[in-house]
Order: C-alpha cells, then sequence, then structure tokens
C-alpha cells in the first residue's frame, strides 16, 4: 500500500512537472467542459500545447500555462464535451450516394414512384434508375412497393427500390436479370413468390442475385477521395473527431491513406476490413492470411480496426437470423411463413474459423448481427476461439446485436466482448418492429441500461450510410440525437420503449466518447478530455448536463477541434461544400 502511494505520488509530481515545462500556445477558460475524466469531471479551461491537452482545470490555474505568444479563447461559460467517436460509420459510401444529386428521404411509395419518374427524365435511358434506402419500417404504408407500382412509375425501364438487404425490381429488370419462376431458392435468402410461384418482385438477402444492380455505378478513386473528404468535413461539423468507419475494401483504405498522406484527414479513422467468409473454412483461413497487417496498424490519425463479416440480414427487412422463428406478423417485410427464423450468409463453419485465425493472428473481430439467434452464434464462435487461446482483452466485438438476452449479456462479459450499438434505430423502427417482435421479444432491445450494468462495455453508433445530412441520413448519425435515444428511448409514435432500459446522459455520452474509444484501443489516447491526451473536443450550444432532456437532440456543435486544431466552427457555416 506505502509503495502504492509513493508511486502514484511520484506520477502526480512528474505530470505538474511536465506541465511546468510545457507552455500552452491554445488555452479555452471560462468554460463548463465535461471532461469524462473520472479524476475530474468538470473543469474550467484546458491549455494545448501542439495536438495534446497538457492542463485542465480552473481557469486561474490553466491560464498561468500560456506561453508568450499563446491565444486565449474566452468560452463565455459554454459547454465543451470530449471530441465525439461514432463507433459504426460508413462515409464513403454515403458520400457516394449523393454523387448524382441529393437522394430525398423516403416516407411513402408514392414518393418513391416520383424519384423514379424524375430519374426517368434526367437519366440517360440505358442507365438503371436505382432507388436506395427504402425501408418497409419507415414508409406510411409499412410494406414495400409492389412490382406493378414499380412498373407503373418506371414505365417499362429497369428500375429497382433496394436497401442494400433486400430489394424490390420491376419487372423490366426482372427479365434482364433473368428471375422467374424457375429460379431455384437460394439458400443464403428468398425470392418471395406469389401464391402461383411467380416471384413478386422482392427479393431477400441472396446479394449474389443482385450484386450487378447494387455495383451498376461504378467510382473512380478521385471520387472515393472527393467524398471522404467532403463527409469527414460533415463529421466535424456534427462533433465527430473520430469514428470507426465499419466496412471498406483494398479501395476504401487506399482513399483513407491518400487523405492522410496529403495531410487532410481531419477525422481519426479506425477502419475496419470487411470479409466475405464464403467458400469452405480454408478459404476462409487462407482469405484473411494474405491481408499483410492486422488491428493495430497505423498512427494516430488512421489505423486498422477490426475484420468483420455480415453474418445475418436485418430487423428491418425480415432477414434478422432470430433464436424463434419470426411468427405471424412479417407482412411488414413482404412475406408471411410461420417457421421462418432468417438468413445466415455466412456458414458456422465459416464463422467458427474466421474467429480461430483472426484470434491467432492478431485480429480484433466483429460481424453484424442483427438478430439473436446470429449474435448467440456469434459468441458460440468466439468462446471456441477463446478455448484455444483467450480473447480476453482483444475487445471482440459484436455490431448490432439488437437483441442481447441476459445470457448473451452475461456470455459477453466473461469474454470482454463488446458492443457497437445504434441507439438512433430505436426511434425510427421501434413502433414499426415492435407489432412483429410482441412485447416479450422485444423486452431484449437494446437493453442498454442492462448492458452497462453488467459491465460491457457499449459504444455509440450510428451506421450512416446514406446522405450527407447529419439529421436526415439513413441512419441518422447527429451524436446528440443518438444520445437523446439512449436517454429518452422514445419511439417515433411518441411512446416510450422499455423505460427501464433508459440510461443516463453521461452514460450515454461515454458511449460517443471512452466507449467508442475503447473499441478503437484508443481510450489512452482520446475519448476524455485529459492532460497528455490528444486535444479532440467539441464547444456545444447548449449545456449538455442540464438541459431538458428533450433538447439533447437539438443541441449543435459551435466549434469542433481536432489535435489542437479547429476543424468546424458554426459561425463560419463551414458545412456548405462537397
Ligand atoms: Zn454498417
Amino acid at each position: 500500500m506505502a509503495t502504492r502511494f509513493i508511486n502514484v505520488f511520484a506520477a502526480l509530481l512528474a505530470a505538474s512537472l511536465a506541465a511546468i515545462a510545457q507552455q500552452a500556445d491554445l488555452i479555452y477558460y471560462n468554460g463548463k467542459i465535461i471532461t469524462m475524466w473520472p479524476e475530474r469531471p468538470s473543469a474550467e479551461a484546458v491549455a494545448i500545447a501542439g495536438d495534446r491537452f497538457i492542463a485542465v482545470g480552473a481557469s486561474a490555474d490553466v491560464l498561468k500555462t500560456a506561453g508568450p505568444g499563446a491565444r486565449r479563447i474566452d468560452l463565455h461559460g459554454q459547454t465543451v464535451v470530449p471530441g465525439l467517436i461514432d463507433s459504426h460509420v460508413h462515409p464513403i459510401g454515403a458520400a457516394l450516394s449523393e454523387i448524382d444529386g441529393p437522394v430525398p428521404v423516403f416516407h411513402s411509395i408514392a414518393e418513391i414512384q416520383d424519384y423514379i419518374r424524375k430519374q426517368a427524365k434526367t437519366l440517360p435511358s440505358d442507365r438503371l434508375i436505382f432507388v436506395p434506402k427504402v425501408y418497409p419500417s419507415r414508409l406510411a404504408e409499412r410494406r414495400y412497393p409492389t412490382r406493378a407500382e414499380m412498373d407503373a412509375a418506371a414505365q417499362g425501364r429497369e428500375a429497382v427500390a433496394d436497401n442494400g438487404y433486400a430489394a424490390v425490381l420491376d419487372s423490366a429488370l426482372m427479365k434482364r436479370l433473368g428471375i422467374t419462376k424457375d429460379t431455384p431458392e437460394p439458400s443464403n435468402g428468398r425470392i418471395v413468390r406469389d401464391s402461383a410461384g411467380n416471384p413478386t418482385g422482392l427479393i431477400l438477402g441472396a446479394p449474389q442475385l443482385l450484386a450487378a444492380v447494387r455495383t451498376a455505378r461504378k467510382y473512380t478513386a478521385k471520387e472515393r477521395l472527393q467524398g471522404l473528404k467532403s463527409m469527414l468535413a460533415h463529421y466535424n461539423a456534427a462533433g465527430l473527431t473520430s469514428i470507426i468507419d465499419r466496412s471498406e475494401g483494398p479501395e476504401g483504405f487506399r482513399a483513407y491513406q491518400q487523405l492522410h498522406d496529403s495531410g487532410q484527414l481531419t477525422v481519426r479513422a479506425y477502419v475496419t476490413y470487411l470479409i466475405r467468409a464464403q467458400g469452405s473454412p480454408a478459404d476462409v483461413r487462407q482469405e484473411i492470411e494474405r491481408f499483410p497487417f492486422v488491428t493495430g496498424f497505423g498512427d494516430k490519425w488512421l489505423r486498422v480496426g477490426s475484420l468483420k463479416t455480415i453474418l445475418d440480414g436485418g430487423i428491418l427487412i425480415g432477414t434478422a437470423y432470430l433464436r424463434e422463428p419470426w411468427g405471424q406478423h412479417t407482412q411488414l417485410y413482404g412475406f408471411v411463413q410461420p417457421d421462418y427464423r432468417g438468413v445466415l450468409s455466412v456458414s458456422k463453419e465459416n464463422l467458427f474459423e474466421m474467429a480461430r485465425v483472426a484470434d491467432e493472428l492478431g485480429w480484433q473481430m466483429t460481424a453484424h448481427t442483427t438478430g439473436g439467434g446470429a449474435t448467440d452464434l456469434l459468441l458460440d464462435a468466439y468462446e471456441a476461439a477463446d478455448k484455444i487461446k483467450p480473447i480476453r482483452g482483444r475487445r471482440f466485438t459484436v455490431t448490432h446485436g439488437n437483441f442481447p438476452d441476459p445470457r448473451a449479456i452475461e456470455r459477453a462479459k466473461r469474454l470482454g466482448v463488446a458492443f457497437d450499438i445504434q441507439p438512433a434505430w430505436l426511434h425510427l423502427d421501434g413502433a414499426a418492429i415492435k407489432d412483429v417482435f410482441g412485447p416479450e421479444r422485444m423486452k431484449n432491445f437494446q437493453p442498454l441500461r442492462s448492458m452497462l450494468d453488467a459491465g460491457l462495455v457499449v459504444a455509440g453508433g450510428s451506421d450512416h450510410m446514406i446522405r450527407f445530412d447529419s439529421r436526415e441520413a439513413t441512419n441518422p448519425y447527429h451524436p446528440f440525437f443518438g444520445m437523446w435515444m439512449a436517454v429518452t428511448r422514445k419511439t417515433t409514435d411518441g411512446k416510450v420503449l422499455n423505460p427501464e432500459e433508459r440510461i443516463s446522459r453521461m452514460e450515454a455520452l461515454k458511449m460517443w466518447t471512452w466507449n467508442a474509444a475503447y473499441l478503437m484501443f484508443a481510450e489512452k489516447e482520446t475519448g476524455s478530455i485529459e492532460p497528455g491526451k490528444l486535444a479532440d473536443m467539441v464547444v456545444i450550444s447548449k449545456d449538455f448536463a442540464t438541459c431538458p432532456e428533450d433538447d439533447i437532440k437539438d443541441i449543435e456543435p459551435v466549434e469542433t477541434i481536432v489535435g489542437g486544431k479547429v476543424v468546424y466552427q458554426r459561425s463560419a457555416a463551414a458545412v456548405s461544400g462537397r
């Protein structure tokens, strides 16, 4: 005990000497700073030298660290939070989604038809009309458009309403792709058919049937680079200073590196490598062994993140893999088949091999799992790998994991498995899906209170993939909107879904700061405002700690600072270009 005390004392002495030795070149004072630093949760001022905080404390003390020519910025009582981190975004895809013009938010089938008619007028006649991000749970009709409705708008041109996991094809496109009554049922999805066995136009899962359609528009490296750069500027405007990009391949990694090399990264990025994990287990091993790097390679701006695969479909599209059959109430998704459990897009053998190889080679692993059955299977794979080489401390992750039941929570805790969760889905989809799942199963929908109480690290993410606008995007990536959801659990119909699972606003803030930094192995560098850490922080428009709960969603960044540099200022109306 005595030795420990002396050590702590020595460390404190060293820290204060360092502060004296270093002079600040930038000081923010007279503010209300929420640090997320347990040792000093609130402060009035921070001093920055280079790209790091060197002092955090009372204004009078911190101002003393000013070097000659230091800039002193009076916060006039404004609130400051640590730089915010989104644990799940797809910035390049989101930017490219609007490269041919803004994508409207679709609220009804009539709006989809209008969009198709407009595109038919402006796009070259041989170009497919692609309607992205169509979710039945977010349409007034609570269903997909039918093929007849697509045909009526497309007038003989090829058109598809898609969300990346399910799609409705019009007759012209069905004909070109050769999808008919005789097309065999795919093992990793379903071709929805009418009573006569004819395809209705709706295809769930089965990505191989739609790959050509989804990648019809080719992008250049320059478009990707430009898209990433402008998306990161939008992220800065939303207060984001770090992100976990949740799926890239070689082209995406190159875009990040190019931006980094030219000194233009304004958001720190931890980039997930996506693999398909198809073929045999031996193929999966080979696919992973080919990569010349593993998790952690990089620097404080750009790092190789986790290895990911997509294990099931989605709760919004009826393809999530559940613990038990979906049941009778799946009309929302365009089918009713009581014994159906959902879709697994990676076999159990391949998933287990992926976890083993990831563990063996030093990768952090994650998988997209939206249904409880898929989450359980992923935990099975982690458990099996853990028996060969312990995964504790490796921060293996469950991505989405919408339905962790008490048993899954307990297993995750035992294995040191963290979660990357999207609270905005609660708001947007909670009302629609609760009729499908029923109250019993909905008890396990994003049980944030239970997860935090069990000691799990849960990071806040958006799964942003379409559109630039932070609040209109699919999915909305405005961090304060996400935090508001985690705190209130209010769905679009104004009801509160499982009020007992609400968390406090400081816990919500932690999801978007320290916890997300933990998923990036970066909690010693970011995630809180502490002397020695990277100077990432956000000045915000309201007092996060005391404003009325419903005002949290309206909080806007006033200024965003990454590594001691201002990357966004509200007054400059910085978010204009793309
Ligand atoms: Zn995603």
